[in-house]
């Protein structure tokens, strides 16, 4: 079909859209595969139209408008056809896409909603510095991604629809494992996964600490069992390689493929 509103859509104002790969995860399944007929008024930018039918910006890597590549803030006219395309695509596009999502430079750090408190604490055991707060309202959450250059991951669409937002992802899945998965190879983290370096609880990275430091905070038993001792400076919690640390190493493995280790 070329530009130019049927009939049904005479006297409305409409843009086409269609959203490729991923981003159809946005859609209700009956409109996938389709090309969206967007109402608009005046000249919107790309952004407002994607966000309206669905679609948080820092989800899409590219916009093609009359397929050229464009700009999120790029102004529509009507009748103009617009396509979105996913990090990580791989099908045809007037570009390439990049094989992962964008995220700053350097090293990768998170911000969670309060939803997602497993994962957080998946991510801590992976080493990434991943603030987490179950209390903390959207406005804070998105507060602490702008001012800390932190990824965003939720399940909220409004919360990464918000305009200073720039990094970040919904998390697609349910199981906590499986979103590690999820988000390990959608931000391309395979290589810096870093085992058992930062507290559970707080995220601060743990210090070696001796026996003696330990020897009023650690049962008898624990104490005779075990080699080394890492404590965290910020919450003063105490951790070593018990029972624990081996489930989460098993989970980790099951999780990321072939072993990490502790490196
Ligand atoms: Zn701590």
């Amino acid at each position: 079909m070329s530009h130019g509103a049927p009939p049904a859509y005479r006297g409305t104002v409409t843009v086409d859209v269609r959203l490729h790969g991923a981003l159809e995860d946005f859609l209700s399944s009956g409109l996938r595969g389709t090309v969206l007929r967007r109402p608009i008024a005046g000249r919107p930018g790309a952004k407002d139209v994607l966000e309206a039918a669905g679609v948080p910006h820092p989800e899409v890597a590219l916009v093609a408008i009359a397929g050229r590549p464009a700009r999120l803030l790029d102004r529509l006219t009507p009748g103009d056809r617009v396509d979105a395309y996913p990090f990580g695509w791989s099908g045809p596009a007037p570009v390439a896409i990049p094989p992962v999502a964008a995220r700053p430079a350097g090293e990768a750090r998170f911000v969670l909603d309060g939803h997602l408190g497993r994962l957080a604490a998946y991510l801590r055991m992976c080493g990434f510095d991943t603030a987490y707060d179950r209390d903390a309202d959207d406005a804070k959450i998105a507060g602490l991604a702008v001012a800390e250059d932190r990824i965003l991951l939720t399940r909220d669409r409004g919360l990464l629809k918000r305009g200073a937002v720039r990094w970040g992802a919904i998390v697609r899945h349910d199981a906590p494992a499986d979103q590690l998965a999820e988000v390990v190879a959608r931000f391309g983290l395979a290589d810096e996964v870093r085992p058992f370096a930062r507290c559970l609880r707080c995220s601060a990275l743990l210090e070696d600490v001796g026996r003696e430091a330990i020897r009023d905070a650690v049962p008898a038993r624990v104490q005779r069992e075990q080699a080394t001792f890492r404590r965290c400076p910020a919450c003063g919690g105490i951790y070593w390689r018990g029972s624990h640390h081996r489930r989460m190493t098993r989970l980790l493995e099951a999780t990321l493929g072939e072993g990490p280790g502790e490196r």
